[in-house]
């Protein structure tokens, strides 16, 4: 990005095409000097202007409303200029066809978040989740996102670090002073103590942030069953249409299926896999071996079962392999052969859902199920919302408390410790912005909206 600090920027804020309204946004210095040449002088700040917007014959381009927001009070920090004129594309053009006569330039998406941020009116993690409120697929992911700009994650973040700060002065203290009135700082458990509280902190935020992310990401669901259950049939008919190969000959999707949905506006990737069987045939072998090798990749995996048969030998290995690497819901297909009762059952090891592929039956229940399990129930959505390199920071400072406390317990050794810490507290640095670097904003704020 080329811009510098007294670089004016525009650009229409609203969305494009034909509408009642448009809304161009100008941020920069010379912000006065266009308000002088466009309507004639800067408006008294916050206060709506009705005017013409004219050219430099002093001809009306268009009229409305100037709103001007005096630098440092404004979104971006610095002086702000926005006129609302009528939504036509032409005009619009038109308008902003001017304004680079005056020496503005068009803004780059997500520039005037990007000055937000520089200008420290927002957190990186707070500028982030104004593009997903903009691009929130659900009411529970737009309000999750709301909470993430009104600081929630990042209050919570700094808190975090603030706690490992004073733990670092703390923890260099008393290597400084090893043997001060005879007391042991390091062996004396206090440090311990705020080490575990920390990461205890840490570990409900890490909780919280994977719930936030896969509202907004969604869920990667494996599919997983013997062959002839019905996991292609089930796949159809959550996708609703004949993407994989549904035949009477077991073993038929011998190969790794991907499918993209949205269930209410949740995301959900669904990956078919191979029936999961003992078998001689390389090909299929190699199928089975691809379906085991998705788990790891696997947000939730439904196990598919003959509900006529029940879960066997085979599915029973299967769960304890899974074990609680991710959350599993059994999906016992065929109901409308077996006679049992669809949707949710009750007392069980793992959650039961009775379904039909045939008939549709117990897929409103599925459906909300998967909702709940990416944290879209009506009544306890996320804290915020997250993304994958949120997540990432997050596990990585717990890695680095980890081996931090193993340090300490294990070797005494503070100065090591205090490197963890640092450690730790940089990684978290990278959700707010705090500790960053150009690449990272530069793809960050790439991906937004122009005029955002
Ligand atoms: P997969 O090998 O596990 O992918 O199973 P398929 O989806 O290919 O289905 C195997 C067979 O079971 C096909 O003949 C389907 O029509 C049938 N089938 C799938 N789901 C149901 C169901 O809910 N009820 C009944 N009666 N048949 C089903
Ligand atoms: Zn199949």
């Amino acid at each position: 990005m080329t811009s510098s600090a007294d670089d004016t920027v525009a650009a229409l804020a609203s969305g494009a095409g034909r509408a009642g309204v448009a809304v161009v946004r100008i941020s920069g210095s010379r912000v006065p000097e266009i308000a002088a040449a466009l309507i004639g002088g800067l408006p008294s700040p916050r206060q709506a202007r009705v005017c013409a917007f004219v050219d430099a014959d002093g001809v009306a381009i268009d009229r409305g409303v100037a709103l001007y927001f005096a630098a440092p009070a404004s979104f971006t920090g610095e002086h702000v200029l926005e006129l609302q004129g009528h939504g036509s594309p032409v005009l619009v053009d038109m308008l902003l066809a001017r304004l680079l006569e005056l020496g503005v330039r068009l803004a780059e998406a997500g520039e005037f978040s990007r000055r937000a941020f520089i200008n420290d009116k927002l957190s990186l993690d707070q500028a982030e989740a104004i593009a997903d409120t903009i691009d929130a697929g659900s009411s529970a992911a737009a309000r999750a996102a709301m909470r993430s700009l009104e600081g929630v994650f990042s209050r919570e973040v700094n808190a975090l670090v603030e706690a490992l700060i004073e733990l670092r002065v703390y923890t260099e203290g008393a290597i400084d002073f090893p043997d001060e009135d005879d007391i042991d700082f390091l062996g004396d458990g206090e440090i311990e103590r705020r080490l575990n509280a920390i990461r205890q902190r840490l570990e409900t935020l890490r909780g919280q942030a994977a719930q936030g992310a896969s509202l907004r990401e969604g869920l990667r669901l494996v599919i997983l069953g013997a062959p002839n259950v019905g996991k292609s049939s089930l796949l159809n008919r959550l996708a609703r249409r004949d993407t994989a190969i549904v035949t009477d000959i077991a073993g038929t999707t011998r190969d790794v299926l991907h499918e993209q949905l949205s269930i209410d506006g949740l995301p959900l990737t669904l990956v078919d896999t191979a029936g999961l069987r003992e078998t001689a045939d390389p090909i299929e072998a190699e199928g089975v071996r691809r379906a085991k090798a998705e788990i790891e990749h696997a947000d939730h995996v439904l196990l598919v079962v003959d509900d006529t048969s029940g879960l066997g030998c085979d599915e029973q290995a299967l769960l304890a392999e899974i074990g609680n690497r991710c959350p599993v819901t059994v999906v016992a297909n065929k109901i409308d052969l077996s006679g049992a009762p669809a949707g949710l059952r009750r007392g069980q090891d793992y959650e039961h859902i009775g379904v039909s592929a045939t008939t549709g039956a117990g897929f409103d229940a599925l459906a909300a199920h998967l909702k709940q399990a990416a944290g879209m129930n009506e009544d306890a959505t996320p804290a915020f919302v997250a993304r994958r390199r949120h997540l990432d920071a997050l596990s990585r400072a717990d890695a680095a408390l980890e081996i931090g406390h193993e340090r300490l317990v294990v070797d005494a050794a503070g100065e090591l410790l205090a490197e963890e810490l640092r450690t730790a507290q940089n990684a978290l640095g990278e959700i707010t912005g705090a500790f960053t670097s150009d690449d990272l904003l530069g793809a960050i704020f790439s991906s937004f909206c122009i005029g955002k």
